[in-house]
């Protein structure tokens, strides 16, 4: 057995530098982050076990001073609003690529009040909920082409992207919303921005190249990241034989193997994982593999 981990997989940028900012923090006192910093249950316990307070937005209601970090997907500015009244000094770890998706939407919004904002992404993600925040939550969330409906075709539109969406999704939305502007025969604008973030979008290819050179693939991710399931489902085009763990104990079970029919001997198995992976965690799982073979 040759187990091999991808070199493409784990945090991207805006994530790393969010727990940077908080290890970073926590050496100065006490710190709380408003929602999991990232969508991985055992990096989130990492980070609470050296002291990081996770608190939800009702929490922050309550808070009187103190020191709260917001994660990479952003926030709306309620939340900005929260922290200043309550004294609560606001460390902002908001990736830089989101903090400039929020202004583009905000400065559409502010120069083009009749038109309609519309943003592709996943209805009550923390993300779009700041991106909503940005129009005093009057853009428009659309999950799929079944969401086209709720779009006024007599009106000019901006599309814009959630950053963690499929480009390929993305792409047969714009069709689709081309074809009927098209169709309604009025003199509509359509203004398309694509603000998918090539950090995740060029991951596919890597990581579906990474997949077809393996036997197995176990793909490591959190059961909350949205980013974890699309690029689980690249990998299993690339490879059925792609397995989604979130944590090396979920190896032990070995109807995991079994009822799949897969034997670990004399196979390439290969690990890789999302952007909220974190490289130890992948590390855990090829340990745990190589005990599994060993027993
Ligand atoms: S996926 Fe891209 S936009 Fe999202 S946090 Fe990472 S670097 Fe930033």
């Amino acid at each position: 057995m040759i187990v091999s981990i991808d070199t493409g997989s784990g945090f991207c940028f805006g994530v790393t530098s969010a727990i940077r900012k908080a290890e970073e923090e926590l050496q100065k006192g006490s710190l709380s982050c408003l929602g999991d910093i990232v969508h991985n249950g055992q990096e989130v316990e990492r980070l609470e076990q050296i002291g990081l307070r996770t608190i939800g937005y009702e929490d922050l209601q309550q808070m009187h001073g103190g020191r709260v970090l917001l994660r990479a997907h952003g926030e709306p500015p309620s939340t900005y609003a929260t922290a200043r009244a309550n004294g609560i000094e606001v460390i902002d770890a908001t990736c830089p690529v989101v903090k400039k998706l929020q202004e583009r939407i905000r400065t559409t919004y502010i120069q083009h009040p009749q038109a309609q904002i519309v943003i592709f992404g996943k209805v009550g993600h923390a993300e779009v909920i700041g991106l909503q925040g940005q129009t005093d939550n009057t853009a428009i969330v659309i999950e799929g082409l079944q969401d086209l409906d709720k779009i006024d075709f007599s009106r000019d539109i901006y599309l814009f992207s959630q950053t963690t969406k499929s480009v390929d999704e993305f792409r047969k939305i714009v069709e689709s919303l081309e074809s009927r502007v098209q169709s309604s025969h009025l003199d509509i604008k359509l203004t398309v921005e694509d603000t998918i973030c090539r950090n995740v979008a060029n991951r596919v290819t890597q990581l579906q190249a990474f997949a077809k050179q393996q036997d197995i693939v176990f793909f490591v991710g959190g059961q909350k990241s949205s980013n974890a399931k699309v690029l689980f489902e690249h990998c299993r085009q690339a490879n059925p034989n792609t397995i989604f763990v979130s944590s090396p104990t979920e190896l032990s079970t070995t109807e995991l193997l079994s009822t799949r029919d897969i034997k670990l001997s004399n196979q390439r198995i290969g690990i890789c994982g999302a952007t909220s992976t974190p490289l130890w965690l992948m590390e855990q799982v090829r340990d745990q593999l190589n005990q599994l073979t060993t027993i």
